[in-house]
């Protein structure tokens, strides 16, 4: 894990394996099965490198020969997933693998068209958040943080968490500061900060749109 120029930020350019699964998720010859297992992959993997960011407790343990010490997460036990429809869903896939205790949020919030970018939250469904929770927003594209942003607002009026938390693939560093700018206590857990946006707000080099090369590209009815 290595900590980017931003307090709370953290990337995993130092994991050789995530990486590797990255990589093959930015290859445009990943087809949508293999995009969506890439993302389950990396969901599972950022989950069990979260743990290592949690509260853990020692406990006694008996074997079938003796007592001895054992040790469990604690925070693992207290966790909110909010995915964010749709590309975050195999992402959620992979991390409630290792957060298996986790409570579910699903919102819906998509992008408009450039310039104004504005996002519509039409769906949101999230449990009581209470105060020894981890909340994990699961986005995978922080590309110009406004529907973090919205989500996070919204994410806030269910409750005060201990850690408030976004789980990504990539992130520009225009998307980061905005987050960062309005909710500063977040913390960020990206694969890879890469290099800026485009004009229509993709993430360069990036993946392309991650919805669609998970799910197809949806028909715009007339
Ligand atoms: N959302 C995506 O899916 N890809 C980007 O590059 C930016 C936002």
């Amino acid at each position: 894990m290595k900590a980017e120029r931003w307090e709370g930020v953290y990337s995993f350019e130092d994991s050789p394996f995530l990486m590797e699964i990255l990589t093959e998720l930015r290859d445009e010859r990943t087809g949508p099965i293999a995009f969506r297992k890439g993302l389950v992959k990396l969901g599972r993997y950022m989950a069990y490198e979260l743990t290592k960011t949690m509260e853990t407790e020692r406990v006694p343990v008996k074997t079938p020969l003796e007592e001895t010490e054992g040790v469990i997460v604690r925070d693992r036990r207290n966790v909110v997933i909010i995915t964010v429809l749709r590309a975050a869903i195999p992402l959620m896939e992979g991390l409630i693998k290792v957060l298996d205790h986790a409570r579910v949020g699903i919102v819906s919030a998509s992008r408009g068209k450039a310039p104004k970018f504005e996002i519509e939250m039409n769906y949101v469904k999230i449990p009581e958040i209470r105060p020894e929770d981890t909340v994990i927003v699961a986005d995978p594209m922080i590309a110009t943080g406004s529907t973090l942003i919205k989500v996070l607002d919204e994410v806030k009026r269910y409750g005060k968490p201990k850690r408030l938390i976004v789980v990504g693939v990539l992130a520009a560093p225009e998307g980061i500061e905005r987050i960062k700018s309005r909710h500063p206590e977040v913390e960020v857990f990206v694969a890879k900060v890469d290099r800026e946006l485009n004009d229509k707000g993709y993430i360069l080099p990036g993946l392309g749109d991650a919805g669609d090369r998970a799910f197809g590209a949806p028909v715009k009815l007339q």
